[in-house]
């Protein structure tokens, strides 16, 4: 009797770990309806792209090409994890992970609510994984490629890492590359100015929301007004989501998972 009783609390804790784990999944409270099986099975399903295309944004711009592959709606919201760049320290650190989070945040909603995870240490599974790199100027600012694979007509989608990637100052840029400490800082006011500490957050901000917007299935724009567009915009004030972004992130998941258009 008592080995039964041990049994039942080590299955009830067992089953407690996973759904803290993992749940909740689609259906439950904060997390999108679940969906008919049809819309998650949908390799192979071919689609026209005269119905589909006018309302979708940017979306077909690839899809001719290429099958949609999302997230399956039946996972119930996405879990990023967002720790603190190492490179960084202090308030500075804890800046540059917040405009991360907000960046990522733009797209809460779109379909899924996005539950950002900061903690040190988590039993927690996550979906997504910010991976912070100090680069130099002239390098992509960020990179997010997803992975399908299809199993059948189901689409398991999957991504390693997002990677954002923090310019340091110039001075910073030649220490790193070698030249001495003090040779460096002596050069400090003969060096171009590096970014303000407000435009690096909003780089980093506008960064996070593009290669989220790729950790979501979409791939770049054509114009230069979305956050998609493959180029970041030198006006801070183009540097966030656009209408036509949530219109095709949204169209995405409103099609077939793994469907082509013709
Ligand atoms: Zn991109």
């Amino acid at each position: 009797m008592k080995v039964l009783i041990w049994l039942a609390c080590i299955g009830g804790i067992a089953y407690g770990a996973y759904r803290y784990a993992v749940s909740p999944a689609c259906g439950a409270r904060d997390a999108v309806a679940c969906p008919p099986a049809e819309l998650e099975e949908g390799f192979g399903v071919v689609l026209k792209a005269s119905e589909i295309c006018p309302s979708a944004g940017y979306l077909c711009l690839d899809l001719r090409n290429q099958p949609a592959f999302r997230w399956p709606l039946d996972k119930g919201r996405l879990r990023v994890r967002v720790l603190l760049p190492e490179f960084a320290s202090g308030e500075e650190a804890e800046a540059l992970r917040q405009a991360a989070i907000e960046g990522i945040r733009a797209w809460d909603g779109h379909p899924f609510p996005i539950v950002i995870d900061t903690a040190k240490f988590t039993v927690r599974m996550w979906d997504i994984r910010v991976v912070w790199t100090q680069g130099l100027f002239n390098e992509a600012a960020g990179l997010a490629r997803p992975g399908a694979e299809v199993q059948g007509k189901r689409v398991k989608f999957s991504m390693s890492g997002l990677a954002i990637v923090v310019p340091p100052s110039p001075v910073q840029a030649l220490i790193a590359q070698g030249m001495p400490q003090e040779i460096a800082m002596s050069l400090q006011d003969k060096l171009p100015p590096g970014d303000s500490p407000a435009a690096t957050l909003a780089r980093v901000r506008a960064v996070a929301t593009h290669e989220m917007g790729h950790a979501l299935g979409l791939m770049h724009s054509d114009s230069e007004n979305d956050i998609m567009f493959p180029v970041l915009a030198k006006d801070p004030s183009r540097l966030r989501a656009s209408a036509r972004d949530f219109r095709s992130v949204d169209a995405l998941y409103t099609l077939p998972n793994g469907a082509t258009l013709q």
